[in-house]
């Protein structure tokens, strides 16, 4: 459809473009009633060392159900609620979740909580990861904050300030989705990482591709040679997994491993039901 503005010109409207904003403002809309209204809730998925079996902690995995439109993505509503001002409501509702499950866990697991960019530009962030972790009763050595490199490009110094701040604190930092951005190497000896979390694309292409191998080796002997760990995403085949181990991956993540699941069904309770006697 075009309108005349009355001089002879044309202007074209987009009635797709029109029905997606409509769509993105009803969904944004729905988004600020879901965090209290109990649609939001949180999947774990497994994290294990590499070369034994041993479950070392979870990632929390924020979920939504929409009551009308069903489960809608994280990668569809967190930047939503980015951009809509939501993501402090949202990534603190996150944060104390996911203390509060880890804080029933057995002792020796760790919870990992993605953040957000927007989260380290509003509010004090800092203060609340040491609210979240009073008020549960988590220590604070057993949560994880896991950021990507979009964050590192914005504010640094103001970032390296928050992330230094908490990693005084006892929490771990985690660098997600690790050689997917910019200048991911700037920034290893800058930020207090603990943790290098190597971004699903590369594990895909790991058995079948050399060149694939030979970055990933490189990046796991820089990362040990700077005291981090490594995490390798979204291993899928055994194949994958043997190649991950053969290049000194320390922490495995992945559907061949585990899907993200809700806190009733998670691996570490199988354990505690074989294994009766080790739970008081
Ligand atoms: P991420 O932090 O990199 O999380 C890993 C994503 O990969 C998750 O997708 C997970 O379900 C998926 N995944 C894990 N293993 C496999 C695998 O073997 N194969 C494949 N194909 N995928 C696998 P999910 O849950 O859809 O989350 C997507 C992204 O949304 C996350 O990526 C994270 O960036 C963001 N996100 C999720 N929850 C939160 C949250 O609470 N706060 C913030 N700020 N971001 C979140
Ligand atoms: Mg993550
Ligand atoms: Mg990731
Ligand atoms: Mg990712």
């Amino acid at each position: 459809r075009a309108k005349s503005d009355g001089r002879g010109t044309f202007s074209f409207y987009d009635a797709g473009l029109d029905e997606r904003l409509q769509q993105r403002r009803d969904l944004t809309r729905d988004l600020a009633r879901a965090i209290t209204a109990g649609e939001l809730s949180l999947n774990y998925q497994p994290l294990f060392e590499a070369g034994g079996k041993t479950l070392t902690g979870y990632e929390a995995l924020a979920r939504w159900h929409h009551p009308v439109r069903g489960p809608i993505s994280p990668a569809e509503f967190i930047p939503l609620a980015e951009d809509a001002g939501l993501i402090e409501a949202l990534g603190s509702w996150v944060l104390r979740t996911a203390c509060a499950e880890a804080a029933t866990w057995p002792g020796h697991l760790t919870v990992a909580v993605n953040l957000s960019a927007a989260q380290f530009r509003h509010g004090d962030l800092v203060s609340l990861v040491q609210q979240a972790l009073h008020d549960t009763g988590l220590s604070a050595h057993r949560l994880e904050v896991e950021v990507t490199e979009s964050l590192l490009i914005s504010s640094p110094e103001a970032v390296v300030g928050m992330l230094r701040a908490l990693a005084a604190t006892g929490v771990r930092i985690a660098m997600d989705d690790f050689g997917t951005g910019y200048s991911s190497l700037a920034y290893l000896w800058r930020f207090p990482f603990h943790k290098l979390k190597i971004d699903r694309a590369f594990t895909q292409s790991i058995e079948h591709d050399a060149k694939v191998r030979v970055i990933v080796r490189a990046i796991i002997s820089l990362a040990h040679a700077l005291d981090l760990r490594v995490n390798a995403e979204g291993v899928e085949t055994e194949g994958q997994m043997q190649a991950l181990c053969l290049l000194g991956c320390d922490e495995l993540q992945g559907y061949l491993l585990g899907r993200p699941a809700p806190v009733s069904a998670l691996a570490h309770r199988a354990a505690i039901t074989e294994a009766p006697a080790a739970v008081s």
